[in-house]
């Protein structure tokens, strides 16, 4: 086991690291911005190193600084956390040139997986399934055209080394595509320096359906069953819960042992998320492999009991996975709800600033994962998450009974979070029902009048 981890991450993860990390008996050592400085889990790490200014860019994206941060305070791994260098696969390269071990997939398994073309392929050789389209880069318009009559309208001009929602283009006839294409190209050209795009068919009504897996360095991948993140505003999730509800049980089995087999062949070591849209006749079509620890773990921790960030940490140590496939169990609901510092009254405008008061709410199958307390003053350089409330039960209604019960419990002020807006998602027919797709929050929020205050 490593003796000392540096976490190259902040907030609610750096501490869900910490804790791991404890528990496993490995000190830490914690890196942060000059924003950061009052940030309560650095008291829980044994070190703390600051890494320069408050702009990421200066700070938490820096490899030289937290290289030698980790170089000075001897650390022999580096949890990235998500986010900032999680998917970075040249950081992931120079921790292995330095002899640190990084806790996460080698650097060409990351390469491999996080490149949208390459990936799949993988997943077809996995029997994973994925969009009908071109299966190489496109550059040539009549190329494109092609694969729009074959596959038909509507069709989606995709980013090889997409991000963000960045280098998409919805087309919906001749017209359309062409002009996506060109300008798809040039804007995933000028976000990620590779400006390869792909064509595959564009699904209207999907929900968000993604499987959990873990691999370690021995050839064992394994999954740890589904999640449904259909709860979304402009791509970013609210609310997420494990597992999918409405999927029937034979097809939720092959598509997550596909999803492990793709981890398989690509050898790969630590946690993954493998992403899928699924329409309203369960059928699955992959999105992208997330090659980190996801904010949304801990709905799959409740429901499997697999602690995923330990499990990270004891596979990049070199030690088999600890669970086998056949010992991984579905065990009631879980939900969780992300508590932004945001106001969904003034278009979810970001709320920086002193929190007085954060009670958070306890009992039975209720957990907090958050780094804030009364006191605590939010910087305005990162995003804008300051928790998560993670609810497990029985089943799915009594998850959304204690989840209400829960959010009626949590107190915070004076800033305005996103727990109102998440009281009434949890409430509203299409969430009880599960009868939703991707846009259900936004029809929902244009809809309907302001939310009241808290
Ligand atoms: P990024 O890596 O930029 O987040 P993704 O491939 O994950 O890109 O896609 C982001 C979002 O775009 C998805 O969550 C989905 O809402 C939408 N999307 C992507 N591909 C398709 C598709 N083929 N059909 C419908 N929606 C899509």
């Amino acid at each position: 086991m490593f003796e000392r981890i540096l976490i190259a991450n902040r907030g609610e993860i750096a501490l869900r690291i910490i804790r791991a990390a404890r528990e496993l008996g490995c000190e830490t050592v914690c890196v942060f911005s000059e924003a950061d400085r009052n940030g309560p889990w650095l008291e829980q790490a044994d070190q703390a190193i600051c890494i320069g200014p408050g702009p990421s860019a200066e700070s938490y994206l820096r490899i030289d600084r937290i290289i030698s941060a980790a170089e000075t305070s001897h650390a022999d791994a580096i949890h990235p956390g998500y986010g900032f260098l999680a998917e970075n696969a040249p950081f992931a390269e120079v921790c292995r040139d330095c002899n640190i071990e990084f806790i996460g997939p080698s650097p060409e398994a990351m390469a491999l997986l996080g490149d949208k073309i390459s990936c799949k392929r993988m997943a077809r050789e996995a029997g994973t399934p994925i969009f009908p389209g071109s299966e190489e880069a496109i550059e040539d318009p009549d190329e494109a055209l092609q694969v729009a009559r074959e596959i038909g309208f509507p069709v989606i001009v995709k980013a090889a080394a997409g991000g963000g929602g960045r280098g998409m283009r919805i087309a919906r006839n001749n017209d359309d595509l062409v002009e996506g294409l060109a300008s798809a190209a040039q804007e995933a050209a000028a976000a990620f320096g590779n400006g390869a795009v792909y064509v595959e068919k564009f699904l209207e009504h999907a929900r968000h359906v993604e499987v959990q897996c873990l691999g370690d360095k021995h050839g064992n991948a394994v999954h740890l069953y589904n999640r449904d993140c259909t709860s979304q505003r402009r791509h970013q999730k609210l609310i997420e819960e494990a597992p999918a509800p409405g999927v029937d049980p034979e097809i939720r089995d092959r598509v997550c042992e596909s999803a492990a087999a793709m981890l398989r062949n690509a050898r790969y070591s630590g946690a993954a998320t493998v992403e899928f849209l699924m329409d309203r006749d369960q059928h699955f079509y992959m999105l992208e492999v997330n090659t980190r620890v996801q904010v949304e773990h801990p709905v799959t921790e409740a429901v499997t009991g697999v602690d995923i960030v330990k499990e990270s940490i004891r596979v990049a140590a070199g030690a088999p996975l600890s669970v086998e496939q056949h010992d991984i169990e579905l065990r009631g609901h879980a939900i969780e709800c992300r508590v932004n510092a945001e106001d969904p009254d003034r278009g979810f405008m970001p709320q920086p600033g002193l929190v007085e008061q954060f009670a958070i709410p306890g009992g039975m199958g209720v957990r907090v994962d958050t780094h804030v307390r009364a006191g605590y003053r939010i910087p305005p350089n990162y995003d804008s998450m300051i928790g998560k409330l993670i609810v497990h039960a029985g089943d799915r209604t009594e998850a959304i009974a204690r989840m209400d019960s829960a959010i009626g419990e949590f107190q915070i002020g004076p800033i305005k979070t996103t727990l109102p807006l998440h009281k009434r998602l949890i409430a509203a027919a299409p969430f009880v029902e599960h009868d939703f797709d991707i846009h259900w929050v936004e029809r929902l929020l244009e809809d309907a009048a302001p939310v009241a205050a808290d």
